[in-house]
């Protein structure tokens, strides 16, 4: 098992669609950044890469790089999920917090964990999106993510791992039998030599 953690903050600016969990919302402002500023997504990305200690996102997408000038989030996070199944891992379960003055995230929790588990390829009853109100904070014009990841060793005590374990004594006893059968079938050398020299 392999916990990790993201988080990240970026400010409202007005003239720019907001996207979150990489869904568009209807809202005046969106969030300012180098790529589409999806708070949502670069948290869980940093999350799943700390997971499975692979750096963090800027180590894989430089913000002074103009590859990923207004590039979409989603392909960070593929990036990252690529990342844990190299290190043999698959995702158990991910829980996030937003927090944001607006827009309200409650009518559209829902259709949010959707697709944040499609893009997760896992199922939504795996994936916790909560939101809040920066309440005292004073910082309602940057929105805050915050998010956790669980990851499980993929096929852990699964089929392939159990199919694996049956094989190997297999194999070390079909290793044995192949010495003993290669020895006893060994053709027998004769001493070579003319009986005519012992004379
Ligand atoms: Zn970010």
């Amino acid at each position: 098992m392999r916990i990790g953690y993201g988080w990240d903050s970026h400010a409202f600016q007005a003239g720019v669609p907001l996207i979150l969990g990489g869904l568009p919302f209807d809202h005046p402002q969106g969030l300012a950044g180098h790529s589409d500023g999806d708070v949502l997504l670069h948290a869980l990305t940093d999350a799943l890469l700390g997971a499975v200690a692979a750096g963090d996102i800027g180590t894989f997408f430089p913000p002074g790089d103009p590859r990923w000038k207004n590039a979409d989030s989603a392909l960070f996070l593929q990036t990252a999920l690529e990342e844990v199944e190299h290190a043999g891992y698959k995702i158990s379960n991910v829980d996030t917090t937003l927090i944001l003055a607006a827009p309200k995230i409650g009518p559209v929790a829902e259709k949010l964990r959707e697709r944040v588990a499609e893009l997760l390829a896992i199922d939504p009853g795996c994936v916790g999106i909560k939101a809040k109100t920066p309440e005292g904070l004073h910082q309602d014009d940057v929105a805050v993510a915050h998010a956790v990841v669980l990851l499980e060793k993929f096929e852990e005590g699964g089929a392939l791992e159990q199919m694996a374990a049956v094989a190997e004594p297999q194999k070390q006893m079909d290793d044995v039998v192949r010495k003993l059968v290669d020895r006893t079938t060994e053709p027998v050398r004769k001493p070579v030599f003319n009986t005519d020299d012992i004379t």
